[in-house]
């Protein structure tokens, strides 16, 4: 089944006709109203009008990450604020997470590409959708939200955590699909289990999981433990939320990109250098039809590559494989990002915090856990006090981790010239997860 037959089968030549023109407009209305684009274009020494093929992108820039912290919090929104509707931010609850803006044509846009990922999921009206990925600034689940509801299926707005309670909506409720991190799907089959349901008795049918990295070996198990087919779908806030690439159901590999509204290329993420497609790089995304807040060649730091290959549901829209890595140092710590640059802010603002720091990141069960062991200054020990301030300070991180960055951390403090010093660049972070 598809949701929007006459845009996601498009034939190759007419596709590329519709992006070819909305990347035009896209190029010229960046030009025209956001200062980074017009510098970057001029510095670059390319003018909108420069796009004459889609081959052209290339010539433009790529614009990263750290633009959009230089231009934090609504420095890149290409419309006034009276025009923006909704606000949401990448990661983190302060500080210069980055902040993506919608007006009511992009929430639209959103709503409808979701709804195409449900229905590439199998599902209709008739789906009940047990949506399990967090409200809030974080787009999964709002974006989900949208989807099921311009669906027309029925959603359950049930958010993450309270687990027992999730298992009982669960059997009550009798939810068809369910969407979620798939760490978190496994993590509700046994807490499930542990409560003594059967979780492959319930109505559940399909999972849309998405948000973090995941594998093969996880897909199966999550479809033994309750029964499902699971399913990938992937996106990013910086180009819109969830939505962006979702798997069908008849392929069951590789995300479609649904490239009526976002170009996707893959390049070497050290040299910049263009992929053919096939090849294992980084993914670059621009939007052609987003309003608030364009992105023109945004590198994702996504590590994956495309299939070129057509697709058995008549879909023509490439697909993407699973991402397998980043080509930087951010972590999702149960569905959050975070990086090891902002624990070290977080650290360095507390006195008596050196500037020396591991980070151990591990799965117990199926919930990932960080560790941050960090040296104290010498001066704590020569402190009468000293096991009560150690332990005010150790409270102190643990809480300002939890509220600057959202993620709860066992901190662990270490005495001077205990942790390992580099020579070249730090590696500071020990990911023993295997997924
Ligand atoms: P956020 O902007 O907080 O939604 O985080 C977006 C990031 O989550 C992406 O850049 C990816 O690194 C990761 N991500 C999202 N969906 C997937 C997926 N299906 N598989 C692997 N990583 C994903
Ligand atoms: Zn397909």
């Amino acid at each position: 089944m598809i949701y929007n037959e006459e845009y996601e089968t498009l034939p190759r030549e007419v596709l590329e006709v519709l992006q070819l023109k909305r990347l035009k407009q896209a190029v010229q209305r960046v030009y025209h109203t956001v200062g980074f684009y017009r510098h970057s274009f001029d510095q670059a020494g390319v003018q909108p009008d420069d796009i004459k093929t889609l081959d052209d992108l290339k010539r433009f820039p790529f614009t990263t990450k750290q633009d959009l912290r230089d231009n934090y919090p609504f420095g890149m929104f290409a419309v006034p604020m009276s025009s923006v509707v909704s606000l949401h931010a990448s990661s983190g609850t302060t500080g210069r997470s980055t902040v993506v803006g919608y007006t009511k044509r992009d929430i639209d846009t959103w709503s409808e590409l979701m709804a195409r990922s449900f229905v590439a999921a199998g599902l209709t009206k008739n789906d009940i959708i047990h949506n399990a990925y967090g409200y809030g600034l974080f787009t999964g689940g709002l974006g989900a939200h949208y989807g099921a509801v311009r669906l027309g299926a029925s959603v359950i707005p049930m958010s993450g955590g309270n687990t027992k309670r999730q298992i009982m909506i669960l059997q009550d409720f009798g939810p068809t699909a369910i969407c979620c991190t798939p760490s978190y799907a496994l993590n509700l089959a046994e807490q499930g289990k542990a409560m003594g349901v059967d979780m492959r008795s319930l109505k559940l049918r399909v999972g849309v999981f998405g948000a973090e990295p995941w594998s093969e070996k996880m897909r199966q198990e999550i479809e033994n433990a309750f029964g499902i087919t699971a399913l990938n779908i992937f996106g990013l806030s910086e180009i819109m939320g969830p939505g962006v690439a979702m798997e069908c159901i008849e392929g069951r590999h590789g995300m479609h990109v649904f490239e009526d509204h976002f170009l996707v290329e893959t390049i070497n993420p050290d040299t910049g250098e263009i992929l053919p497609p096939g090849e294992v790089g980084e993914l670059v995304f621009t939007t052609i039809t987003k309003e608030a807040f364009p992105l023109i060649r945004y590198r994702t730091r996504d590590i994956s590559r495309l299939i070129p290959e057509p697709c058995r549901c008549g879909r023509t829209f490439l697909r993407m494989d699973r991402v397998t890595g980043r080509s930087d140092d951010m972590l999702i710590i149960r569905g959050v990002n975070v990086f090891p640059s902002q624990i070290e802010a977080v650290l360095l603002a507390i006195p008596g915090v050196e500037p020396h720091y591991q980070l151990i990141v591990d799965r117990t069960g199926n919930l990932d856990t960080i560790e941050i062991q960090v040296e104290v200054g010498e001066q704590i020990f020569a402190n009468a006090d000293e096991v009560k301030v150690l332990q005010n300070m150790e409270r102190q991180i643990v809480k300002d981790i939890k509220d600057y960055l959202g993620v709860s951390a066992k901190v662990k403090l270490v005495e001077p010239m205990t942790l390992q010093r580099f020579e070249g660049k730090a590696s500071r972070v020990l990911d023993k997860r295997r997924i």
